[in-house]
């Protein structure tokens, strides 16, 4: 009896140590990101400002960059941030893992493109071929913290990099000896526990033909991570196609097989996010060895309403 009371007294004690939750949002990597934590306000702010940092050397635009010196290096071997080192490995392995299908070499493809222009048009189609021949991620050499982009390469990690900041943030706040947060930068999110009172959280996968805040279905989960690549994230329609950013590496063309998204659950956000894009261009039946080898979860909807996952329930 004395045990037992002795436990719930400790139990007691440690819930009323849990932080409250503090949040903290903002812009970062062309998204918004959000983090909700149980944590003093200072830690939360701190990894939110993590983001912008990780940006600064992910970035394809940003001058200086990591990724920027690589694309002006003119293939000379490039000293890079051993963080950056390591996503590059982890592209180039799920590069080999879908055969081609998820590419970071990917750039000169994607800079063709302007999802943003106030009047949409198309790439030239002489412009993307040639893009097209400069694209595989073989050429991609890395040796310890040194790169060296061949035959012209150039990369993108758009497909990948919000994914591999949002683990980097989830480190941070478990460095911290954070057990209980909630971090979402634009469809990456990343869950650390559950919630303080047991209660798994719950992910929204968007409805591709709903509004932004309409959810097909919802998630509930702990330790997880979640990643969606959708034909709305980016992307416009002319003469009745949706032009969208996923592009397939051999022809530099969104890829136009039914597909509206495609959701990764696993562990690793990097991981998932690569994944998201991979499945994307593989389409269902080719992604199923890919998934089976990483063990992650996906769920695949369709422009027609349909919907698929991955395993089979
Ligand atoms: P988001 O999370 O921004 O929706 P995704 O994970 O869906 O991004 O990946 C799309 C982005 O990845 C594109 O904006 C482009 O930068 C890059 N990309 C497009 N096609 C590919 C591809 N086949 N392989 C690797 N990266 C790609
Ligand atoms: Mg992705």
């Amino acid at each position: 009896m004395k045990r037992i009371a002795a436990l719930l007294f400790l139990i007691l004690l440690l819930s009323c140590r849990t932080e409250p939750a503090h949040s903290a949002a903002g812009f970062a990597c062309d998204t918004v990101v959000t983090i909700t934590a149980y944590a003093p306000q200072e830690t939360v702010d701190e990894a939110l400002r993590l983001c912008s940092d990780y940006e600064a050397v992910l970035s394809k635009t940003a001058a200086g960059s990591d990724v920027d010196r690589l694309n002006r290096a003119n293939g000379a071997p490039v000293e890079v941030h051993p963080e950056t080192a390591a996503l590059l490995s982890l592209a180039a392995e799920i590069g080999k893992a879908s055969e081609g299908a998820f590419d970071v070499s990917i750039a000169p493809a994607s800079a063709l493109w302007d999802f943003n222009a106030g009047t949409p048009t198309l790439p030239d189609e002489t412009a993307l071929l040639a893009a097209c021949e400069r694209i595989d991620y073989r050429n991609l050499v890395i040796d310890g913290n040194t790169v060296t982009l061949k035959n012209g390469a150039e990369i993108d990690l758009g497909g990948i990099a919000k994914g591999y900041i949002a683990d980097c943030v989830a480190d941070f706040l478990k460095e911290q000896g954070v057990t209980s947060a909630c971090i979402n930068m634009g469809g990456n999110v990343v869950l650390i526990g559950a919630k303080p009172n047991g209660s798994l959280w719950t992910v929204g996968v968007r409805d591709p033909n709903g509004t932004p805040e309409q959810s097909e279905e919802v998630l509930t989960l702990s330790d997880a991570a979640v990643v969606t690549s959708g034909i709305y994230e980016r992307g416009f329609d002319l003469d009745g196609v949706r032009y969208h950013h996923i592009l397939d590496p051999k022809t530099g063309m969104p890829v136009q097989n039914g597909l509206a998204s495609v959701t990764i659950v696993g562990t690793q956000s990097a991981l998932c996010d690569a994944l998201s894009t991979a499945c994307f261009v593989l389409g269902e039946e080719k992604s199923r060895p890919v998934l089976e080898r990483y063990g992650v979860r996906a769920i695949f909807l369709y422009t027609d309403g349909t919907r698929s996952e991955y395993p089979k329930p």
